[in-house]
């Protein structure tokens, strides 16, 4: 499952429970009714209220102040004699109200219009369905629990390697309070940085958070989609704006395409940047070749040190001496 197939599943799971509460809340009602019809007449003077003053105010314009003050008062009463009646006969105050599972969302998974934002109670879903099949998709895992401190080739390198990784491991704790919004782990080849950006997914995920994570091959497929209008709205460059948290593996590797890679890298990053989304970027590009491949305008947003923490790894491959 992808985490755009995740995402349907859950609104379409949360469409059926938002259509059980709806139901649930009719049959209440019509419980509630039969039991006080008078409880009936009163909700009905509350639905009715809003196009009764709309009335008064056509019919009788001279006294608005007036009428509006006596339909309030109506209003209230109303609502006080409802309460009160629902409690004598053994129901909660509110219970003609809906009652979702998520008040926030009202079970729809979002919350706000324009932008959309994901409830807090879908993302702790939709991670729990990523992260359970991630757990099972490979037999070992990239985390901190599984970081090995015995493979450096002297101390010096683990000292660094292993300041690093504690770095790594409070930005995923502290996630989304990580101070500066984006990290950018640096060094060449061999020396663990995809596994240190595997293990602050893994971490940021157990905590109860999403995240989209890729490789910038990954990435340059996706722009390049969105660019030939291939793009059909799923785990494409969309989401990589507006991922709150984006993880993108080995950049610099990425095909250099003309009106591409350097307009969608830096509409990516200026988006994020603007938006205060957090970025997490693994290259073995060190800054000066940052600068010769992408530019300024692109590298400024990568090195911001208003934003940005950067760490280098150096020392031996671990791979070829076969540690890693
Ligand atoms: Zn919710």
């Amino acid at each position: 499952m992808t985490r755009a197939e995740a995402i349907s599943y859950l609104e379409n799971e949360y469409a059926k429970k938002r259509e059980s509460a709806e139901r649930e809340w009719i049959e209440r009602r019509e419980r509630i009714f039969a039991g006080d019809p008078k409880i009936r007449e009163l909700q009905d003077t509350l639905s009715n209220a809003l196009s009764k003053a709309a009335r008064l105010l056509v019919a009788d314009p001279g006294n608005a102040a007036a009428n509006a003050e006596r339909l309030r008062e109506e209003t209230l009463a109303a609502r006080g004699a409802i309460r009160s009646r629902l409690t004598k006969a053994g129901f909660d105050a509110d219970a003609l109200e809906i009652r979702y599972s998520c008040p926030l969302c009202k079970d729809t998974g979002y919350t706000g219009l324009v932008p959309r934002i994901m409830c807090a109670c879908m993302e702790k879903q939709l991670n729990a369905l990523v992260y359970a099949q991630d757990a099972f998709g490979s037999e070992e895992r990239e985390t901190f629990q599984s970081f090995r401190e015995d493979i450096y080739p002297n101390e010096a390198q683990k000292k660094q390697a292993l300041a690093i990784r504690d770095l790594c491991l409070q930005y995923a704790d502290a996630y989304p309070n990580t101070g500066k919004n984006n990290l950018l782990i640096l060094g060449t080849a061999g020396l663990g940085k995809t596994f240190l950006l595997n293990a602050i997914a893994e971490r940021v995920a157990r905590n109860g958070h999403v995240y989209l994570k890729m490789t910038a091959y990954r990435m340059h497929q996706s722009m390049r989609a969105h660019f030939l209008n291939l793009d059909d709205g799923k785990d494409g460059f969309e989401q990589m704006v507006k991922a709150p948290l984006l993880l993108i593996d080995d950049l610099g590797t990425e095909p250099m395409m003309k009106n591409i890679t350097l307009e969608y890298l830096f509409i990516l990053l200026n988006e994020r940047g603007i938006s205060g989304r957090h970025t997490v970027i693994a290259s073995n590009l060190m800054p000066n070749d940052m600068l010769a491949r992408y530019g300024e305008r692109i590298v400024s947003r990568l090195l911001n040190q208003a934003t940005t923490r950067a760490v280098c790894l150096t020392g031996e491959d671990l791979r070829l001496k076969g540690r890693l």
